[in-house]
């Protein structure tokens, strides 16, 4: 293939503005900020389940609570009756001794009930720290999944503006590069190779090889328009002028 050295100059500003493309593209791809925000996000649905798990935990004990003051007040309206029976007229020695029974009886339960609803009400107030702390956790990594998202979204807009002059000036050597030349360079791009580089020296641009010695004298005894390819890595060899 023949190809003007100016053409294949230009080649080369094509295989430098892709290496550029392909930088910007791995750049984007592995910024720290996506694992800094998938850990975020994964704080915030841990946090989250354990708000959920503590205002479960929270309602089943404010319920037992509700419960225990019924029943505490049951015990009370009771005392309460039979105290005023007791001291009331018209009661026997025998009801009177039932029903100094039963008020023991009532104190006991009563004891036994403000006993048990101390307990609750103290794994309530636990719950209620660890509620507290929960969403405090949750918050956090809220705000930090809120900073880590603005900070990602202003690299990545640096990244795509600097790509988008990138493929602006793709664009114009694309354009002005030789049909042949250019599906020669972009056969080999799509094979996943550097498609051109430059020969500096004795070594291939795109593969960065030390060329042997014979093939060198080859392709410098070639004319200035024969498009010569790496003998290592199938790369246009670019050769100065
Ligand atoms: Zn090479």
């Amino acid at each position: 293939m023949k190809a003007d050295p100016t053409a294949q100059a230009k080649l080369l500003q094509l295989a430098e503005v892709d290496a550029e493309l392909g930088r910007l593209a791995h750049r984007r791809k592995t910024l720290p900020e996506h694992q800094q925000l998938a850990e975020a996000e994964q704080r915030v649905r841990d946090a989250q389940d354990a708000v959920v798990r503590a205002e479960t935990r929270a309602g089943d004990l404010d319920r037992d609570i509700a419960r225990l003051e019924r029943d505490v007040e049951g015990v009370r309206s009771r005392v309460e009756r039979d105290r005023s029976l007791l001291s009331g007229s018209g009661v026997n020695a025998k009801q009177a001794t039932e029903l100094q029974h039963e008020l023991d009886t009532l104190a006991r339960r009563q004891g036994v009930l403000e006993e048990e609803q101390l307990e609750i009400m103290e794994e309530r107030e636990a719950v209620g720290v660890e509620l507290d702390h929960a969403a405090g956790e949750r918050k956090t990594a809220e705000d930090e999944v809120a900073e880590v998202t603005g900070r990602r979204d202003t690299v990545v807009a640096d990244l795509d503006a600097s790509r988008t002059g990138r493929d602006r000036a793709r664009g114009e050597l694309v354009a002005v590069l030789p049909a042949d030349l250019l599906a020669d360079y972009e056969r080999l791009r799509a094979r996943g190779q550097v498609g051109a580089g430059a020969l500096s020296e004795s070594r291939c641009g795109a593969c960065r090889l030390e060329l042997d010695r014979t093939f060198l004298s080859q392709i410098r005894g070639k004319p200035a328009d024969d498009v010569a390819h790496c003998e290592e890595c199938g790369a246009i060899l670019v050769r100065a002028k």
